[in-house]
Order: structure tokens, then C-alpha cells, then sequence
């Protein structure tokens, strides 16, 4: 077995790029997006992004990355130019002007093999990884994904994961919380004790969209008689499809590569799942709402879209809204 270094500082990320790189390099990755949310307070990281000149009227996620990487340190952060969002490069421009060392990182819009993988290459020199860490790593993560998996089969074939707890595994795999080996010996103990728990009821609910800003979306769902049992973009973020090799893995991974890939993903799962009703989460000022029209058009399952904008708790509006679907999809099922 191959030592793999550590202790080289933190590498922060805008999305999900090939971690097994940072782990292998000696970094500990940190998914920007997961700190932001996850704080106690994110509201002040917005708040800082603004002070320092950021618009109002711009997605409050970019705003919250921005504010935690001007309050954390770190050895870099990898900036995805191409196959996230269409603010990254203004952000990559800000964080460099500031001082920080940023590692520019694309997915190919084409899914060109060969693209990534001179992209994957240059990520590797850029941060070191070298060839023994790397397969040291692959074979760690390997592991920990299966479990991911099981943990997402479990949500909607035995029904006994909540759609919060899905979302809160899948979404932090980006990153592993720092550490593979303890991801995976938690994902283990998660696994055990889900599997002594009853069978859910409620209507299986599929969730599309980049992950929510607000808290209290799927507990709200559950109390009015919906389950979550997918977890589109979340479910990505945890590499899905296992292919031994890194290019192969990071072209089969959907987010990056538009809408019509996403549809092939989503439209199986729905079928899979038994997935009666789609809920569509889009945020203020993200170009990705204008992708619902396709979205209504191609999904077979009737779909609610909701806007999120600050992180804060679910607001009245959205849940009057979702308790209507529900009842319109267990109507449906009379
Ligand atoms: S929600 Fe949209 S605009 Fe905001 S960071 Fe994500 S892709 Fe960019």
C-alpha cells in the first residue's frame, strides 16, 4: 500500500471536480459550496460578498463562495471555467485579483474524451498528484462510493433513508468531509442502523436542479406526505457510474455536460424509482431556470419548479405550493 502525503493545506472547489486528484496530491478538498451552506450563520458570507461589490442581483450561491473563501485559508481553489456555471470566470478573476491561487478546471460541453483528458493531466501537475497516490485513492473512494450507493438504492427500494439524508450524503461526497477512509466507516454505520428502521410511506418525489439553498425542503415534503427518492444533481456529485478510468468516470458524470444529458439520467431514474411527481428547484438568477421548458416538455411525471434565492428556511408561498402537488399526486393515484 502506497503512503499518501497529507498535510499540504486545503484546496477549495466551485463543483465537483476529480477529488481523488486533491487527496492523491496531499491536499485536503473542500467543497466551497458545502461550507457556505452548512455554517450556522451563511447569510455573512453574502453579505461580505456584497460589501466588497458583488450585485444584489446575482446568485447568492457565488456570493457564498466567494465570502467563505476571503474567510478561510487555503492553498488554491479550483475554478470550473466550463461545465458549472457562466459566473465562475468573474469569480476566478476576483479571487486572483485578491490573491489566491486559482486552478482553472473545464468540462468539455462536447463530453471530448480527449479534452478531459488533457484537463484531468493538467490538473494533476498543477496540484502533483502522482500515479501510486492516485491508485491508492481510487481504490479508497471506490469503496466509499459503493456505499454511497447503496445508501441511494436503500432511499428508494427498502424506503428507509429519508430524502434529507440522501441529499446530505450524496451532496457532500464532492468532498468526502476531507477524509475518505472516515466517510466511508460512517456511510458503513449509516447503512446498518437505516437498515433496522420501518419502510417509509408517502409519494415517491423526484428532486432535479442544483441543490437547495433553504433548509427545511425535505422535511417539509415528508410532513405533508411526499418522499424524496432521488436526488439528481446530489446523486452526480457522488460519481455514479464506477469506471476504472478517471476520464471514463468524469464523462459518464452528467452535471457538466448540458440538459440532454441530464434528461437520460433523470428520465431512467424516474422509471426506475417509480417516481410519481418531479419537484424542479431552480435559484434566483441562475441561467439554469431557463432550462425548465425543456424539462416540461420531456419529463413524463407531473413537475413543480420552486425558486430559492437566500439560505433560509423554507418560506410559506413554496410550501403551500408543494402540499398542493402532493395531494394533486396522491389524487392522481386514486
Ligand atoms: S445556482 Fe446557477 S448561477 Fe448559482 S452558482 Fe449554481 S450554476 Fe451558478
Amino acid at each position: 500500500m502506497t503512503a499518501i502525503q497529507s498535510g499540504k493545506g486545503t484546496i477549495g472547489f466551485t463543483t465537483t471536480v476529480p477529488v481523488e486528484l486533491i487527496f492523491a496530491a496531499g491536499y485536503e478538498p473542500c467543497d466551497l459550496n458545502n461550507i457556505f451552506v452548512n455554517d450556522p450563520d451563511p447569510q455573512r458570507f453574502i453579505d461580505r460578498a456584497e460589501y466588497d461589490g458583488f450585485p444584489k442581483g446575482m446568485c447568492s450561491w457565488i456570493k457564498g463562495i466567494y465570502g467563505v473563501i476571503m474567510e478561510h485559508e487555503m492553498a488554491g481553489v479550483i475554478t470550473v471555467m466550463e461545465g458549472d456555471c457562466s459566473n465562475t470566470q468573474a469569480l476566478a478573476e476576483i479571487l486572483r485579483y485578491r490573491g489566491m491561487r486559482t486552478i482553472p478546471f473545464s468540462f468539455p460541453y462536447d463530453r471530448d474524451g480527449k479534452v478531459l483528458s488533457r484537463e484531468i493531466e493538467k490538473l494533476k501537475k498543477e496540484l502533483g498528484a502522482d500515479r501510486a497516490s492516485i491508485i491508492e485513492v481510487e481504490r479508497q473512494i471506490d469503496i466509499t462510493r459503493s456505499k454511497l450507493s447503496e445508501i441511494d438504492t436503500m432511499t428508494w427500494s427498502e424506503r428507509n433513508v429519508t430524502g434529507g439524508e440522501n441529499h446530505l450524503w450524496l451532496v457532500r461526497s464532492s468532498d468526502m468531509l476531507g477524509n475518505i477512509m472516515e466517510y466511508s466507516e460512517a456511510a458503513g454505520n449509516f447503512i446498518a442502523d437505516a437498515r433496522k428502521r420501518e419502510r417509509m410511506q408517502g409519494i415517491a418525489l423526484g428532486y432535479i436542479g442544483v441543490p437547495p439553498i433553504m433548509t427545511g425542503l425535505y422535511e417539509f415534503i415528508e410532513s405533508v406526505g411526499g418522499h424524496v427518492v432521488y436526488n439528481e444533481t446530489q446523486r452526480q456529485f457522488s460519481i455514479p457510474c464506477a469506471a476504472p478510468d478517471m476520464v471514463e468516470r468524469y464523462l459518464l458524470y452528467t452535471y457538466p455536460y448540458g440538459i440532454f444529458t441530464r434528461l437520460d439520467d433523470i428520465n431512467r431514474e424516474i422509471e426506475r424509482r417509480g417516481i410519481k411527481g418531479i419537484i424542479h428547484y431552480v435559484q434566483a438568477f441562475c441561467f439554469r431556470a431557463i432550462e425548465d421548458v425543456i424539462l416540461r416538455d420531456t419529463i413524463p411525471v407531473p413537475i413543480l419548479t420552486i425558486e430559492g434565492d437566500l439560505p433560509k428556511a423554507l418560506d410559506a408561498r413554496t410550501k403551500m405550493r408543494i402540499e398542493a402537488f402532493i395531494e394533486m399526486l396522491e389524487g392522481r393515484q386514486d
